[in-house]
């Protein structure tokens, strides 16, 4: 299984428009960080964990040319507002799988009515085929992928284990019974927003504690602030086996 980290800055991005934060100035590349994705490949498959506004660029970061479905955590805009950019993969391919809570699939069919509308449709618009998910294991291809239930503050989200790899966002609160279905895994992915805590987000603290909980091979940092600070400064001050992740990093598992 191939993982490529698509982006992993938080809802802003960095750098932020404007602004003159040291980290949002800095040259290193580990600094510049897209909206939250990822790619999970295995076999000759492709899924993509949100489509974010930085969707497009992703792709053609990437070099992907092809996507077998995009799964959602949730719908707020850094995860969702790139979904129109799914048009180049739909005229080559047809109709592109979505996956996602029906709660979020409702937002996206409000934010993306034109899409969703299937009479009298404008020629060029993308039609997704659309697959509501549960609390409960669903198939990609030949794998069988498990959603972890979390608390965004009040907002229900999903993280997803593929095989030895789980990937979770935008967690504040996960419950032991979640926690469980994620043990023996090789990888984590997890957010930490910054130093100081956040009402919706996990900061540093929290997310080493999940970690240390979870306790997977390695792990690894996503959906960061700028306030979270340099990237080498603050990989200097992790434990053993946890890392920050960047963008275009890549883990073979
Ligand atoms: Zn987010």
């Amino acid at each position: 299984m191939k993982i490529t980290f698509l982006g992993t800055g938080t809802s802003q991005g960095i750098p932020v428009i404007g602004s003159e934060h040291p980290v949002c100035l800095s040259n290193d590349f580990k600094d510049k960080r897209l909206r939250v994705s990822v790619l999970v490949e295995w076999d000759g498959y492709a899924y993509v964990i949100d489509c974010g506004p930085d969707f497009r660029q992703q792709m053609l970061r990437a070099g992907c040319t092809k996507i077998d479905g995009i799964v959602f955590t949730h719908e707020h805009s850094d995860h969702v507002a790139g979904l129109d950019d799914v048009r180049p993969f739909y005229f080559r391919q047809g109709d592109i799988k979505i996956y996602a809570h029906e709660r979020v699939i409702a937002s996206l069919s409000k934010r993306f009515d034109y899409i969703f509308n299937t009479e009298d449709k404008y020629p060029g618009v993308p039609t997704l085929s659309v697959n509501v998910i549960e609390n409960k294991p669903f198939i990609l291809k030949n794998l069988a992928v498990v959603p972890i239930n979390g608390l965004h503050h009040q907002l229900q989200v999903f993280g997803f284990r593929f095989k030895d790899f789980a990937y979770l966002t935008d967690m504040k609160t996960v419950d032991d019974e979640e926690i469980k279905k994620i043990k023996n895994i090789k990888v984590l992915v997890i957010n930490a927003l910054r130093i100081e805590p956040h009402i919706s987000h996990f900061n540093l603290a929290e997310a080493l504690e999940f970690i240390k909980k979870v306790n997977p091979k390695t792990a690894y940092i996503t959906h960061i602030s700028h306030l979270m600070g340099f990237h080498e400064a603050v990989q200097e001050r992790l434990p053993d086996g946890v890392f920050l992740a960047y963008d275009n990093l890549q883990l073979t598992i």
